[in-house]
Parts: C-alpha cells; sequence; structure tokens
C-alpha cells in the first residue's frame, strides 16, 4: 500500500492558501480532494504521523462513491473494497431478514467495505505532496474579519509553524479542538456501554458479499467483509467485559453471539468506544466550518459516520469553491443550515435503527437509509447547487 508521510519539516513557513484542513481522517482528506479539484490552494494538518490502524468505519454507500467518482477515487477504491451485496439479520440465530442492497447504474457506482486506514491511503495517495503533513498537530488558532491564523506543532521536533488562510475547515474528529475553542455546544447522547471493533479472519465459511448482523440481548453484533482475503470487521456492544478483554474472550463472545467463529491468532487492530449520538449547535463560526466527526455523531446504525464526514467535505468544497470564487462568504451558512437538518435527520434514523437492534424480537422495519425519505430530497446535494447558484455573480457586478 502506499504510504505518503511527509515531514511537516520540510514546509515553508507562513504559507498562505484558501483553505486549512485540520484532520486528515476521511473527512479532511475527501475536502482535500474537492480544494484540488476546484483549484483553492490548500494545507492539510494531520497530526498522526500516518493514517490510523485502528479498526474503524468500513462501509461506503453508492452514494458516496458517486460523489468520490467526481475526483476520480471509485475504481482505486473498487481495486482494493468487497462489494457488499446484502444484509442478513438473524434473531435467536434465525435467519429473519435479508436485505438486498441495489447499486448504481454505473459499473463504479457500488456498496462497497475496507478498512478505513486503506480507505485514506488512497485518498492521501492521489492527493499533491506538497499539500498534505502527517505529524503536524494543531494548537492554536485566530479568526479575524479576512483571515484565519493556525499554529501547529511538528510532533517530532515540537518546532511551532504558522499558516494564514482565508477559511479554515474544522476536520478533527468527535473531540475536535476547533469546536472546543470555538466553544460550540455539542449536545446529545453518549451510551454508558462499551463498545468493541477488532479485524480477524472467520473459520467458518459464508456467503460471499454478505455482512451479518445477529441481533440479541446484548444488542447487535456485526460481521463485515473488510477484504477480499477473508478479513471481517467484527463490532457490537461487549456489555459486562472491560477494555482488559484477551483475544480468547473475543473469539468466546463471537461464538455465543453468532454462528460463526473467528481465528484468534488473525485478530487485529482492537479498539474500544463508546457510542454517542451528538450534532453541534452550529457548523459555522466566521470564517470556520465544521464538518464530520466535528460536526456530529451518530449511533453505527445505518454506516452514516464515514459517509456523512464524504458528504460534508463534498459540500463544504462546493462552498468554499464559490466563497472564494464570488467573494461571497455568506454561502456558509447555506452549507451550515443544509449540512446540520441533514445531520438532524440522521441522528434520528440512526437512534431509531438502534433502539431496534436492541431489541431482538423486533422486526425490523427501519432498514431504509435517510436518503430516501421526502424531507432529506429538499436538502439533496443538486438542490443545495441550485441553492448556491444565486451566488455565482461577483460583487463588482451586482
Ligand atoms: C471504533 C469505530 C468504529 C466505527 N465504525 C464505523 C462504521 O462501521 N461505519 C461508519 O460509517 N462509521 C464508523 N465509525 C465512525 C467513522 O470512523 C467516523 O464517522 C469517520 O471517521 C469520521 O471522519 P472524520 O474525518 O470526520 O473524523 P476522524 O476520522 O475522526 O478524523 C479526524 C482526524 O483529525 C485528526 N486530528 C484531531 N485533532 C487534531 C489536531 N489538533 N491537529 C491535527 N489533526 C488532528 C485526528 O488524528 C484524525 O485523524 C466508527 C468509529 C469508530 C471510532
Amino acid at each position: 500500500m502506499l504510504i505518503i508521510s511527509q515531514s511537516v519539516r520540510n514546509m515553508a513557513f507562513n504559507r498562505e492558501v484558501d483553505v486549512v484542513i485540520v484532520g486528515g481522517g476521511p473527512g479532511g482528506l475527501v475536502l482535500a480532494h474537492s480544494c484540488f479539484y476546484h483549484k483553492l490552494s490548500f494545507v492539510l494538518l494531520e497530526k498522526n504521523i500516518e493514517p490510523g490502524e485502528l479498526s474503524k468505519a468500513t462501509g461506503i454507500h453508492c452514494r458516496s462513491m458517486e460523489y468520490l467518482s467526481i475526483f476520480n477515487l471509485s475504481n482505486d477504491i473498487l481495486r482494493h473494497a468487497v462489494r457488499l451485496d446484502r444484509a442478513v439479520i438473524f434473531v435467536d440465530g434465525n435467519i429473519t431478514k435479508r436485505i438486498e442492497f441495489s447499486h448504481g447504474s454505473k459499473v463504479d457506482i457500488q456498496n462497497v467495505s475496507l478498512s478505513q486506514k486503506v480507505f485514506e491511503e488512497i485518498l492521501v495517495s492521489k492527493l499533491p505532496q506538497e499539500s498534505v503533513f502527517y505529524g503536524c498537530e494543531v494548537l492554536d488558532f485566530h479568526d479575524s474579519n479576512d483571515s484565519v491564523t493556525v499554529q501547529a506543532k511538528d510532533v517530532q521536533t515540537g518546532e511551532i509553524k504558522t499558516f494564514k488562510s482565508r477559511y479554515l475547515a474544522a476536520a478533527d474528529g468527535g473531540k475536535s479542538l476547533i469546536r472546543k475553542r470555538l466553544h460550540i455546544d455539542f449536545p446529545g447522547e453518549t451510551n454508558p456501554e462499551l463498545a468493541l471493533s477488532f479485524d480477524a479472519k472467520l473459520c467458518s465459511t459464508i456467503e460471499p458479499n454478505t455482512m451479518r448482523m445477529y441481533n440479541g440481548q446484548q444488542g447487535r453484533l456485526v460481521f463485515v467483509p473488510i477484504s477480499n482475503d477473508g478479513e471481517y470487521k467484527v463490532s457490537g456492544l461487549i456489555g459486562g467485559f472491560s477494555e482488559t478483554l484477551s483475544t480468547n474472550d473475543m473469539v468466546e463472545i463471537a461464538k455465543t453471539r453468532s454462528d460463526l467463529c473467528v481465528v484468534e491468532e488473525t485478530i487485529r487492530n482492537r479498539t474500544f468506544y463508546r457510542l454517542h449520538a451528538r450534532i453541534a449547535d452550529c457548523f459555522r463560526c466566521g470564517n470556520i466550518c465544521l464538518l464530520g466527526d466535528a460536526a456530529h455523531v451518530f449511533y453505527p446504525d445505518g454506516g452514516y459516520g464515514l459517509n456523512m464526514a464524504i458528504e460534508d467535505a463534498v459540500y463544504l468544497g462546493e462552498t468554499i469553491h464559490v466563497a472564494v470564487q464570488y467573494g461571497r462568504k455568506e454561502v456558509l451558512d447555506d452549507y451550515a443550515h443544509y449540512r446540520r437538518e441533514v445531520a438532524l435527520l440522521v441522528k434520528n434514523d440512526a437512534t431509531k435503527k438502534r433502539v431496534q437492534s436492541m431489541d431482538e424480537k423486533a422486526e425490523n422495519n427501519n432498514e431504509k437509509q435517510v436518503y430516501q425519505s421526502e424531507q432529506y430530497q429538499t436538502l439533496n446535494y443538486e438542490n443545495f447547487l441550485v441553492n448556491i447558484s444565486k451566488y455565482k455573480i461577483t460583487l463588482k457586478n451586482l
């Protein structure tokens, strides 16, 4: 796999760009692609020294693939991903439902699954290297009327660098430093129970291109294929267990809550986390916009987290392009309004799906995604583009 890890040490001081992107997760990286596509100058600053190893998001919805195809990324993703054709739901060991996923009309528009690390590696490998800096932690920023100044530290040498930009995009995750420093509230809920996610191969053979969800008293345990060599991501709440869980315990959890067994020696990328459902009170403050997990986090049901980060990035790239090209920064409010409304719909839907997945006897009637709802249609990308086209007139022409 292609790793690009440029040291912040070699970068120019006081670099001035259109956009500073804080965070190199899916949201920040897709926004970087959008900036590149729109010929906006940018730097992306990521505190880790390379894409993270942890077992996190896997599923890319076909509508996200459609967005990624704008940036010529879909074929690279398809080379590494598993096509996801269906979800099979079990209750008490019996299959209660098979949900067949519909794919797009074009061959590169499919529902797919791959590890978040591989996804991030693909995204970064296709960006101009002089604009992406790993090992660069943003510590502080100052927003004045016409620009944002950002201070970041080279995590290896401790040296401080300064960047100046017209806009700052906060893609720095659920614990966003930028959101906190702006004093933007992040109300919502946190599930007190611990969740676990790990990658492993299975001893059992199951239908290819299929994810399995086992509903039971402890909630749902999910198996999603993440590579074509038989690796799966396994995730779910872990009840009475703690973070001291051994690999043997993980094998036991899989065995007792499903009819599948995992190969202990292949278990890797174990991650413990808590589930949250939160939405920031606003997505814009001055020249700064929030996107992805910095703006919203959802319960995992529906697999929206990664896909919303991708969508936010596409909308925000388009927005900043209009703001820069036409000198109309009020367009940032449209981004903030549209994406927050969508986040509210998604949060409700993911929470509803979560409640159903906790009820082992429930008939899962809530299988449709928010994208099919009427409310979403009024907020979709096409309508957004029409809406912001009103700004596509330069001030001097008014
Ligand atoms: C264990 C786990 C499992 C998950 N499973 C799924 C799933 O199956 N499906 C799904 O859709 N979603 C899932 N998610 C959620 C999904 O991973 C996120 O929604 C998605 O990663 C959001 O992307 P993002 O770019 O907004 O934020 P992140 O991926 O969190 O990226 C933020 C980046 O910002 C960097 N950063 C933070 N602070 C700074 C700073 N001060 N300076 C520089 N860089 C900084 C971080 O290092 C990080 O790389 C899961 C999450 C977890 C934790």
